[in-house]
């Protein structure tokens, strides 16, 4: 390939809304044996709503409980928190202020809210924390997870007090994506911090060969490259909320959306066109251009 058909190409490219950072990625793309997607936000569109809310604790009522948790989740930034928070103005309960509000990345948040301590986040983050989580919960985790939904616990004054789950629909085109990207004889991959039943329900409807489950921020890094080490060139699809990382550590990092600023920095390409199906047009053209090159 000479630098124009190059240059040609990433313009075509940016046309589509596919924008090179990185004038290598092109070359690198075309190389690419394995796609690892993150899960929300990216195979998701990342707004989730609240599908599931249950006291656990004779004292409280639901709306008492949303109301608190609520308030906690006011202070936090993610798509869970998002959800809680539209779930409290449609049902206009009341929040109070958050105190010495804490976010516990990968597992959850904490803040005292009415004179109470309040912790919420997944089932291991409980138990480091010494609440007592019976079987019955834990199944009940399992089930709602097993549904595709993003479950976590709510505990008050380290007693559990209710269990909630929040639902996201897949982005449009999903599927479609990820069929393209078999089509091109690649294997995909979906790394998440969330449950594996609800990571499994996911990566079965897309037909998703490879699932990496209830992973912490820190580990995305270490599982990519044992990725690479078994399949080879690894492009890694997020949308920049705590993947920066894993963006970085791919061979090529696709960032997915506007995303956030340090997504935008971390990645090599990004789909201004928040369109999945640019990952297989993407490699496709990049084959298509250095076709002639050993
Ligand atoms: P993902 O990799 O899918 O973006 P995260 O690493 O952000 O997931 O979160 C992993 C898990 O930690 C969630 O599934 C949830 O159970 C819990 N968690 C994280 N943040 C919050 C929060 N603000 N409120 C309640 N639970 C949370
Ligand atoms: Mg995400």
């Amino acid at each position: 390939a000479t630098p124009i058909s190059i240059m040609v190409a990433t313009g075509r490219a940016a046309g589509l809304g596919i924008v090179f950072r990185q004038g290598d990625a092109l070359q690198r793309l075309r190389n690419v044996r394995v796609a690892a997607f993150d899960k929300t936000g990216t195979l998701t569109v990342g707004r989730p709503a609240l599908s599931d809310a249950q006291p656990l604790d004779g004292s409280l009522d639901c709306p008492t409980l949303l109301a608190a948790v609520a308030s906690v989740q006011s202070a936090s930034e993610h798509p869970i928190a998002h959800a809680l928070l539209d779930a409290a103005r449609t049902e206009s309960l009341p929040l109070s202020p958050v105190e010495g509000f804490e976010a516990l990345t990968g597992a959850g948040v904490r803040g005292r809210v009415d004179g109470h301590d309040w912790l919420l986040g997944n089932e291991p983050l409980m138990r480091n924390s010494g609440v007592p989580v019976e079987a019955g919960v834990t199944a009940r985790i399992q089930a709602l997870a097993g549904q595709g939904k993003t479950v976590f616990l709510a505990a008050r004054d380290g007693r559990l007090a209710g269990i909630l789950g929040v639902a996201d629909s897949l982005r449009p085109g999903a599927r479609e994506a990820i069929d393209r990207l078999h089509a091109l004889g690649l294997k995909t991959a979906l790394i998440t911090g969330d449950h594996t039943a609800a990571a499994q329900a996911v990566a079965g409807e897309l037909g998703i060969d490879i699932v990496h489950a209830q992973t912490l921020p820190e580990h995305k890094a270490e599982i990519l490259r044992g990725l690479q080490r078994d399949a080879g060139t690894l492009a890694f699809v997020g949308d920049g909320i705590n993947d920066a990382p894993a963006l970085a550590t791919a061979d090529v990092g696709i960032a997915i959306g506007q995303g956030t600023d340090v997504a935008i920095e971390s990645a090599d390409v990004v789909l201004m066109n928040e369109d999945l199906n640019s990952v297989a047009r993407a490699i496709a053209l990049s084959r298509l251009t250095l076709r002639n090159i050993g």
